[in-house]
């Protein structure tokens, strides 16, 4: 829009007279386009980059397996999403609590494709510098999560990080044999790789790998807590500063519209659909009769709000905010 245009259409919307018109093209550059989201909690300060996304496609069955399709698509529908595809957003939290820089996650790395593994440029973009991350919590040991601790040479991206991973996890992975027979995926070979990728991953990190037991608490300001059926050991993560916090369900939920009023509908990315689906249930009654900020990894973008009560389930809130910031 050219400033000529612009005149016409704030005086066609009748507020001309009333604007600081000189204000609006004095050709200030937005400060506002950068890909973070900075916000305080407490003392701390957090921020959400991006590593992109997942693009996932069809829904069904990777959502709902065994729920007709066609109950599936009408909820798509309601919410004004497409039926064909998903994009899984890919929300990384940094957490700053004075000289400590602590990374929850670290993205898919460089196997996914150009719709992901932007996670060093975002860093960078966001004024955070790679060796200055002294703490990494891994939520699970999926390649959507893990990929980034390795650049595509195979060499550790954050020098002088701590990776902590859950002793239940890092047990289920390193094993001999992996038990995927409680999972709805049905290409196991898929899984197979996957895990090879995995024990490559915590093989090569293993100097710096700190495995932790439920409860455990890093640095004051973090609570670590095993939240199973995604993966044997997932942890969500309790954020906290005094009396405030938010707390990072990492792959408890991967859809705001389907899951949150059908928790029981299930993803077939679950390593044990079933306990998936009542640790679900579990950890969303938690965080509504608490009122708890919640940080979703794979929610629209930042992936940030409130789950409420509706009916005999739940609603996402996501938190809005009146510029990009
Ligand atoms: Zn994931």
């Amino acid at each position: 829009m050219n400033r000529r245009s612009l005149i016409r259409n704030v005086l066609l919307a009748g507020v001309g007279v009333s604007l600081p018109l000189k204000g609006l093209w004095a050709g200030t550059k937005s400060p506002l386009t950068r890909p973070y989201h900075r916000f305080q909690l407490g003392d701390l300060e957090l921020t959400t980059i991006t590593d992109g996304y997942v693009h996932m496609s069809p829904v069904h069955p990777g959502f709902a397996p065994e729920v007709p399709a066609a109950q599936v698509n009408d909820l798509l529908k309601k919410n004004f999403r497409p039926t064909d595809y998903m994009d899984l957003g890919l929300n990384i939290l940094v957490v700053k609590k004075k000289d400590q820089v602590i990374l929850i996650d670290t993205g898919v790395g460089s196997t996914y494709g150009k719709n992901s593994g932007w996670l060093m440029s975002s860093l960078a973009d966001a004024g955070i510098a790679a060796t200055d991350i002294s703490t990494i919590i891994i939520s699970h040991g999926h390649p959507d999560h893990v990929g980034g601790l390795l650049n595509a040479d195979g060499v550790i991206n954050f020098p002088n990080a701590t990776v902590y991973v859950s002793r239940l996890e890092h047990e289920f992975w390193m094993a001999a044999e992996q038990d995927f027979s409680k999972s709805t995926f049905e290409n196991k070979d898929l899984l197979k790789t996957y895990t090879k990728a995995t024990q490559q991953i915590f093989t090569t990190i293993k100097p710096k790998l700190q495995l932790f037991d439920d409860g455990q608490v890093l640095h004051d300001c973090i609570r670590l807590e095993i939240a199973p059926g995604h993966t044997p050991g997932h942890t969500i993560t309790h954020i906290y500063s005094g009396n405030q916090s938010i707390v990072h369900v990492a792959d408890l939920i991967h859809s705001d519209v389907l899951l949150f009023p059908h928790p029981e509908w299930g993803f077939n990315g679950d390593t044990d659909f079933h306990q998936a689906i009542a640790t679900r249930k579990k950890v969303l009654a938690k965080l509504t009769a608490s009122a708890t900020p919640i940080f979703a990894y794979h929610l629209p973008w930042p992936g940030i709000g409130h789950a409420r009560k509706k009916d005999q389930a739940f609603e996402w809130v996501a938190e809005t905010y009146a510029y990009p910031q």
